[in-house]
Parts: C-alpha cells; sequence; structure tokens
C-alpha cells in the first residue's frame, strides 16, 4: 500500500473518481446508488467524472481515482484494469468478486477444460477469456473494500480515507473475536461449518449475528490458520472436504488454497 495525497489534485481541484465495472452482478454498484441520501455526505468532497451504472458518457482520459468492481475475466479486461493503473493515483477496488474473484473465481478450478465440457468447439465469445482472478494479482490496488455484496457505510469510510490520503492497512483479525464480542452462540457445538474461523473481520459477524453460518465473503485472513481450523473442524466430526469446499466458493483463486490443491494432486 502507498501513501496518496488525495484530498485535491495536483492542479488543486476536487480529486475526480471514476467507477469501472468488470465481470460481476453489479450488485456493489447497487449498494452504493442504494444509499444516494448517505452519498450527498460524501459527494462533495470528489469530483465524480464517469460511473458505468449510472453514466452513459465516455470514460475521461485523466482521473485520479479509480474504483473498481468485479473480476478479470478476459483479455480486454486485464487491458482495461492495467490501464487504469498507469491513470489513477488511487485504485479502490470492491467487493468479493473484484478482490477475491469471488464468484467469478468459481471458475478459475479447472478452467482449461470447462469449455470443452459444455461446447463441442470452443466458441468465438470465449475466444478473449482468460482464467478469472481478482483485480489485485494482476495490478497494485491501494485500498479494498471486502464483502459480497459491500456494506454502504464501509465503502464511505475506506472512500474517505482514500481522498484524505490514509495509509490505513486492510483488518488482518479473523471473524471470531468480532462474534464473541456479539455474545453469538458458536456453529460448530451445533455441528454446522462456519468460515468465521479463517475469515477477515471487520464486518462485526454481520451473517453469524443474523443466525446463519459465515460464507467468507470477505476473503481469506491474512492471519487464517487452516490447518489448526481443519483440525478444529474435524474436532467437531465436520466434513473437512466440505469445509474447503465451502471456503474455495469465495477464495477460489487465493493462491494460499491453490498451493493445498497444486500440493494435493502430485
Ligand atoms: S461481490 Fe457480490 S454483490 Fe458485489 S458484484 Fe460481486 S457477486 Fe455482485
Ligand atoms: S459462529 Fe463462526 S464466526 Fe462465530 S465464533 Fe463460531 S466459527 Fe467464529
Amino acid at each position: 500500500m502507498t501513501d496518496h495525497t488525495c484530498a485535491s489534485n495536483t492542479e488543486g481541484q476536487l480529486p475526480r473518481v471514476v467507477v469501472a465495472g468488470l465481470a460481476s452482478c453489479f450488485g456493489c454498484q447497487l449498494q452504493i446508488t442504494n444509499q444516494e441520501q448517505y452519498l450527498t455526505d460524501i459527494l462533495g468532497r470528489f469530483d465524480l467524472q464517469y460511473w458505468q451504472l449510472a453514466s452513459s458518457d465516455p470514460m475521461p482520459e485523466d482521473f485520479d481515482i479509480v474504483i473498481i468492481e468485479g473480476a478479470v475475466t478476459t483479455e480486454e479486461a486485464l487491458e482495461q484494469v492495467k490501464a487504469l493503473r498507469e491513470v489513477a493515483d488511487t485504485v479502490i477496488t470492491i467487493g468479493a468478486c473484484a478482490n477475491t474473484g469471488g464468484i467469478p473465481g468459481i471458475a478459475a478450478a479447472g478452467y482449461a477444460s470447462r469449455a470443452s465440457e459444455v461446447y463441442d468447439s470452443v466458441p468465438e465469445a470465449c475466444g478473449t477469456m482468460i482464467e478469472p482472478c481478482a483485480v489485485s494479482d494482476v495490478i497494485a490496488v491501494d485500498f479494498q473494500v471486502p464483502c459480497c455484496p459491500i456494506d454502504f457505510y464501509e465503502f464511505a469510510q475506506i472512500l474517505s480515507a482514500a481522498l484524505m490520503g490514509s495509509n490505513r492497512a486492510r483488518r488482518s483479525t479473523t471473524m471470531c473475536n468480532e462474534c464473541k464480542r456479539q455474545e453469538n452462540p458458536c456453529f460448530y457445538p451445533q455441528g454446522e461449518i462456519c468460515l468465521g474461523l479463517v475469515t477477515s473481520g471487520g464486518c462485526m459477524a454481520r451473517c453469524p449475528s443474523l443466525g446463519r453460518p459465515c460464507m467468507g465473503c470477505r476473503g481469506l485472513s491474512p492471519k487464517a490458520n487452516l490447518d489448526s481450523a481443519r483440525e478444529s473442524v474435524a474436532s467437531y466430526n465436520l466434513s473437512v472436504e466440505e469445509f474447503d469446499r465451502k471456503l474455495s466458493i469465495f477464495n477460489q483463486t487465493n493462491a494460499v488454497l491453490s498451493a493445498k490443491d497444486e500440493a494435493s494432486d502430485d
């Protein structure tokens, strides 16, 4: 993560912001439009020059901050994110698709053989498709807004940090301590797998607090101890294979998990 001073750009203007969408359901961008009454609180602090979802104007050639939603799944998208990185001082990725590969990233498993499982010959439209990956796998990213979909307030907080030139580090703790602070009963003694054991905290264990196990959409915590987590899963007589399958839903392209898969293939 680099230091940025985006409160104004080099010409003393408000930071110029563009929003781009790659392979995604656009749900994270919708989260932002759905909160327009709060969006006005931060709108005056930047100059929104392009928003793919909300405007038909073309993207300008020059800007200061780019917000990217979605995974990289085509050669065109790969070139696009590289070009965005060249221009922008600050890159913010929003949502699981952009941050971990998310739902499009599921296709990364056995990617090379997928098209031929469905088609006799690979359709022309698939010609430019590449193995799905997160934006941070191909360019440097300065700020990440996690979750599927994002939480608007977390987005506003991280955008504010970017606008003020903060070098705020990514949260590294796992979900369980936040879950305990919410006084939630743990799912494991009830015979259910929960991915909060290894998932980055920061949402105050929203799903467990609503009675649902964590699905890992915030991504694998840098402090996750996967071996220890698998031991815990087995100690409750639950399936470690099922734990790994659930973990791969939002983390298929995570190098830590890929390394394990390669090792098990040997
Ligand atoms: S992270 Fe989830 S809500 Fe956001 S674009 Fe991807 S699939 Fe949609
Ligand atoms: S329910 Fe999930 S997040 Fe909460 S303590 Fe148990 S494993 Fe951790």
